[in-house]
């Protein structure tokens, strides 16, 4: 039976063969601290439970300080599944991209590209001229800016075009979207002055009317995302908005969040989310709208407008701070090469989820169900899928759902189990029962989904 005083000191233990070899890895500062926790851990063990130290200690200690080693080194973000049917997950890293995004990315980073040199010149260029072309032709812009979300391209507008000066907002357009992006608090930052107009629920072309005046810099129209209003409620068209904004020689600037390029194909859910195209057809000066969330690419956001506007923001000092990287460029540029050609827009993982079909979606689910039906009592029914991300906030995409019980185990529990999965499966619990929703998961996925519940029935 090992005792306290049979513990090896430090440097007994430095001289093991095995314990070398992780200096020579991870370096003398790094091992010496692992040994002393992995000691003291042990030396609490023995002082617990008397018998349960048995074995050698050194050998021991050893293997714990490598597991210790090897956990400090791997990285703490890691993929998942997501099988909660939000197909823009916030706290799951909204926009999974392109296969074709995320290869051009790597290529990007991995080695020197043309981020600011003008090849045919052979001299210093600019970052802002990629992914322009295929903004302003995707979009009708004749102008548009990247930098590295859209809270950053809402404030760098509103600080280059109306700092010192009003900012007309309806208070029914003063939201905080969520993650703590609230629009008086942004507008205070970037130095605009918020001058509110109408009431929470009502706002008319004539409420701004009447506050413009000298000290108007600009007029702000806020897409309210994941805030609805019923009944009696008016908001101004964006047609007359725009007509009134250019009466008196004032821009319109709308945050659209989304940045909904619009398609034929889109579900129902959708069809009243406003498009890029429609904002600007209706006369507004200057959008700002992310780059993944509809758009389906990169965290980025996107500033698209008249020239003279969106020069006059790329030139605010706020800009370098603000500018988006080469890696960010490059998935950008391939996402919205994707949309620009119909047939691949499908390529795009979001485009895909906000139109695969609940025929599809039950498909897949059979074919788990009946590979599953030994392992777990999985059934497949109804349910609806969200969008996330603040667009369409009522929405409910049918979708099929595999509900799944394990005998002698609780929801939470089973739960539990699938995030404790390599790689994690994130799900969602409905009337006492884990149900998944293939909608959000990639069908490359499914082995891995189906190998992560096999192992529900395991015991631990
Ligand atoms: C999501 C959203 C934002 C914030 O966009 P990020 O890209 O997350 O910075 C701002 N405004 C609206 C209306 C939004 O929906």
């Amino acid at each position: 039976m090992t005792r306290p005083r049979d513990i090896p000191s430090i440097d007994r233990l430095l001289q093991r063969a095995g314990v070398q070899a992780l200096v020579a890895e991870h370096g003398r500062a790094a091992v010496t601290e692992a040994l002393r926790r992995s000691a003291d851990g042990y030396r609490d063990l023995v002082i617990e439970t008397a018998d349960a130290a048995d074995g050698d200690p050194a050998a021991f200690i050893e293997a714990d300080t490598r597991r210790r080693l090897d956990a400090r080194g791997t990285p703490s973000l890691v993929d998942v599944i997501n099988a909660t049917g939000v197909i823009l997950h916030t706290n799951l890293g909204r926009a999974p991209l392109a296969r074709q995004a995320a290869d051009a990315a790597a290529a990007i980073a991995s080695g020197y590209s043309n981020l600011e040199y003008d090849l045919a010149a052979g001299t210093r260029g600019h970052r802002h001229v990629h992914a322009e072309r295929l903004l302003t032709g995707l979009t009708g812009a004749e102008a548009a800016l990247v930098v590295n979300n859209n809270a950053a391209a809402a404030l760098v507008v509103l600080a280059a075009l109306a700092a010192g000066r009003e900012a007309i907002v309806s208070r029914g357009e003063l939201v905080e979207i969520g993650g703590g992006f609230r629009v008086p608090d942004v507008m205070a930052q970037s130095g605009a002055i918020l001058r509110e107009v109408g009431t929470t629920n009502r706002t008319r072309v004539s409420d701004y009317a009447a506050a413009i005046g000298e000290r108007t810099a600009l007029i702000l129209r806020v897409h309210p995302s994941n805030f609805h209003m019923d009944g009696f409620t008016e908001r101004a068209p964006l047609k007359a908005l725009a007509d009134l904004a250019h009466r008196f020689e004032v821009p319109l600037v709308e945050d659209l969040g989304s940045g909904w390029l619009g398609d034929a194909n889109a579900p129902a859910v959708l069809r009243d989310e406003p498009t890029i195209g429609a904002s600007l057809t209706a006369g507004v000066d200057l959008v700002t709208f992310s780059g993944d969330k509809l758009l389906g690419g990169p965290q980025s956001g996107i500033v698209a407008g008249r020239r003279a506007l969106v020069d006059r923001v790329r030139s605010h000092p706020l800009m370098r701070a603000l500018r988006a990287d080469k890696i960010t460029y490059a998935a950008l540029e391939t996402t919205l090469s994707l949309w620009a050609r119909e047939p691949l827009r499908k390529e795009i993982p979001i485009y895909r989820m906000l139109t695969t079909s609940v025929d599809e979606i039950d498909r897949r689910a059979h074919a788990l169900a009946a590979r599953l039906k030994d392992m777990a009592d999985v059934q497949v029914i109804d349910g609806e899928s969200t969008v996330g991300g603040g667009s369409a906030p009522q929405s409910a995409i049918p979708t099929r759902l595999l509900a799944v019980h394990v005998e002698g185990r609780s929801a939470a529990d089973l739960d539990r189990r699938l995030r404790a999965h390599h790689p994690p499966v994130v799900a969602r619990i409905q009337d006492d029962r884990v149900v998944l929703d293939l909608r959000t998961v990639a069908p490359d996925d499914d082995q891995t989904l189906f190998s992560a519940v096999e192992g529900l029935k395991a015991s631990g």
